[in-house]
């Protein structure tokens, strides 16, 4: 018989999200910025809570918060983690519920009287989400002395334009450790990390199970600013042939990606391709003009490295052809991105082990968007996530996932970490 878990506090997380949402709530949803206001004022909620339940409190030079829980014997601790920051006008969930689920945990080991075999740190993790100043994980990275002087040298997408580095310095941070690349994570000293985090798509709503685990998480390369040049021209008077249309260059760009995807996906690749931002210019173009710019964004991502690199060069291929054909000339303007990252064997089987325990038995699946995870996988750390069912997608008000859910998960991580899988010394 498996050892019975404690109940996790989830009254405790059920009242810090109403407190998150009433104090980072914004004309709709929530923001959180990076560094910025609302993101102080969730960590501050956090450490509050933390305090009050008595674990040992750390911060690091780039701010993340990390909270202990002290095991019964000394080894390597579990790492419960997730960040605090949302996109603009975001919802409450994406990145909280990973950490209000790591506290609902602890809490329900203190009053159970319990503890678990190793230290649980709970980290709050800083600055995820990648619209605030252009890079992604800031967070994780920044905890493996990994960020580069030139992302601290950059600006967040917002009015103030404030510097990453100026803006964790104001929020109690050291830049200058940060600049000297010093890690304050040892990959040695963590046990496994696991990220609780809801889902942002549809596939456990679509399945009727409020719990997945995940097997792996994409990588991308992005362009974020690409523009396509051809030459503005009367719509009835300029000849098909002497045409130099931006907008037919880009359509021919999106139909060859999306026929691409459907060819490589038939054939068993994990990829996904988006024109998520495509304009003509407001300030030239016209109904009856042929247009002469287009500007647009891409993102690629797969499971897969060698997917991505043949992506990349069919990407070129492509978009060399369709000057010719039309020519137009692009500048796909810098490119960024994130590796994929395989989740480990031994986390994913222990965590299957821990749901099959509880009421709600969990599904393995592919995690399609970035998670500080994918850094703590890269970093040789045994990693894994699980999935809260969420209906409506993330980063929007409209994120729904029901606190039945969430408890359902946080009972698997509760007896995930009460005896979490030796991956080996
Ligand atoms: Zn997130």
């Amino acid at each position: 018989m498996l050892a019975p878990g404690a109940e996790p506090d989830v009254a405790l997380a059920r009242r810090l999200f109403d407190e998150l949402k009433r104090r980072t709530g914004d004309s709709k949803g929530v923001t959180r910025a990076s560094y910025g206001q609302g993101e102080q004022i969730a960590h501050g909620i956090v450490r509050r809570e933390a305090e009050a339940l008595g674990l040992d409190i750390a911060t690091d030079a780039a701010c993340n918060l990390y909270m202990t829980y002290a095991g019964t014997t000394p080894g390597r601790a579990t790492f419960i983690g997730s960040h605090l920051d949302s996109v603009p006008l975001g919802g409450n969930f994406d990145g909280a519920a990973g950490v209000l689920m790591g506290l609902s945990v602890i809490a329900g080991y203190r009053r159970a009287g319990m503890r678990a075999p190793r230290d649980v740190t709970l980290m709050a993790i800083r600055a995820e989400e990648s619209t605030w100043f252009g890079a992604s994980y800031i967070g994780s990275r920044a905890a493996f002395g990994r960020l580069t002087g030139r992302e601290l040298d950059d600006v967040r997408r917002s009015d103030d334009r404030t510097g990453l580095g100026a803006a964790i310095d104001a929020a109690g941070g050291d830049t200058g450790r940060l600049r000297r690349n010093e890690s304050y994570l040892d990959p040695s000293h963590i046990g496994v990390f696991i990220e609780p985090h809801i889902e942002q798509g549809p596939a456990l709503v679509a399945q009727g199970k409020p719990v997945g685990i995940v097997t792996g998480i994409r990588g991308s390369f992005r362009f974020r600013d690409a523009c396509c040049h051809g030459a503005y021209a009367h719509s009835g008077a300029t000849p098909r042939a002497a045409r130099k249309d931006a907008v037919r260059a880009v359509a021919a760009l999106i139909t060859a990606l999306d026929s691409l995807w459907s060819d490589w996906e038939a054939n068993g690749h994990d990829l996904t391709v988006t024109f998520g931002k495509i304009s003509t210019d407001p300030a030239e173009h016209a109904f009856s003009k042929v247009a002469g710019r287009v500007d647009f964004s891409l993102d690629l991502r797969s499971q897969s490295p060698e997917t991505l690199r043949r992506l990349q060069v069919q990407l070129m291929q492509t978009v060399a052809d369709i000057e010719t054909a039309h020519g137009v000339g692009f500048d796909l303007g810098a490119m960024t991105g994130s590796d994929p990252a395989e989740m480990h064997p031994a986390v994913i089987a222990g965590l299957e082990t821990a749901s099959v325990a509880t009421e709600s038995p969990a599904i393995r699946m592919p995690g399609g968007a970035g998670h500080d995870a994918a850094v703590f996988a890269q970093m040789g750390v045994p990693t894994g996530m699980l999935f809260v069912r969420n209906a409506n997608g993330s980063h929007n008000p409209e994120e729904e996932m029901d606190i039945g859910d969430f408890a359902a998960a946080a009972r698997v991580l509760s007896r995930f970490c009460l005896s979490p899988p030796d991956c080996g010394e």
